[in-house]
């Protein structure tokens, strides 16, 4: 068990609000690869960069049957497996402190899965189709997982779907922007946690920011460094595996949680 900073662990003795931020890294040890850090797809010299080319909103509007390849191929990934630790224990945590706040790069369902409530999903969810004529949301259904099956189609009305993603270049949708607004910015939570995110993004590193500068604790967990590391008040160098049962065991409602 690594051990915190003397400084982390007293803040954390003062957490009685938590906000959680995870990403790829999280579903790593469930099996799901990242797209960036070491085994990440982009290292990949079989995959290339073709990832992000195929999963472009510019793709699928021009070749979408290239673009649904791919996510059926994410979509296959993440209806295979299984929600690893770091799901379970944030699943156990949002139990016991049901004002806390997760919100999730990832694509692949497994917070939901492992039972958080809630669960922003700002990326949308593979497993998840909309419908492009009449608007209505569905789960991807099962036949479409099958190797060589055609792409899905609307049940309600039999229209063209898109996979519930949020595509390279595609705008974010309003509605979970609105909840990271009030959920980070509003109430201002006394812990702002990183998980296994590259936070390439700007509105993941705001939140770690406006934390930090309001004198809260703000915490990232990963191997490497990001671009949110001199945001961040605690830079932990490691897995989310190993660093999440000791940062919730520091904060005095969430301890001695099974995961
Ligand atoms: P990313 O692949 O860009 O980065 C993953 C990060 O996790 C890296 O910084 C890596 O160093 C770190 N990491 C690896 N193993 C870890 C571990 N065990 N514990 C903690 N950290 C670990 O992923 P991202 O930042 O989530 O972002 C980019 C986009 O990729 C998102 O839009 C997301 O939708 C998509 N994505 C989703 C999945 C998924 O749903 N499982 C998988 C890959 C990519
Ligand atoms: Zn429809």
């Amino acid at each position: 068990m690594p051990t915190l900073p003397p400084a982390l662990a007293a803040a954390l003795a003062g957490v009685r609000s938590v906000a959680v931020i995870t990403g790829a890294g999280v579903s790593k040890a469930a099996g799901l690869p990242t797209y960036r850090g070491e085994g990440g797809v982009y290292e990949d010299p079989r995959e290339g960069d073709r990832t992000i080319e195929d999963l472009t909103g510019a793709t699928f509007r021009r070749e979408p049957d290239r673009t649904w390849d791919r996510i059926l191929r994410l979509a296959r990934g993440a209806a295979a497996a299984r929600p690893g630790p770091v799901h379970h224990l944030l699943a156990a945590a949002a139990r016991r402190m049901p004002g806390l706040f997760l919100l999730t790069q990832n694509v692949d369902g497994l917070h939901g899965r492992a039972g958080s409530p809630d669960v922003v999903e700002i990326h949308g969810n593979v497993l998840r189709i909309r419908c492009l004529r009449c608007g209505h949301g569905a789960p991807l259904p099962a036949q479409a997982l099958a190797v060589g099956a055609s792409r899905p189609s609307c049940p309600a009305c039999g229209g063209p779907v898109r996979p519930d993603v949020v595509l390279f270049e595609e705008p974010l949708p309003r509605e979970p922007l609105l909840r990271l607004q009030a959920a980070l910015v509003e109430q201002s939570p006394d812990l702002v946690l990183l998980l296994g995110t590259s936070a390439l993004f700007p509105y993941i590193v705001a939140p770690a920011r406006h934390a930090t500068l309001r004198g809260k604790a703000s915490v990232e967990v990963n191997p490497d460094p990001t671009p949110a590391t001199p945001a961040v008040r605690h830079a932990l160098r490691g897995t989310a595996e190993a660093w999440l049962p000791v940062l919730l065991e520091a904060v005095p409602a969430l301890q001695g949680l099974r995961a």
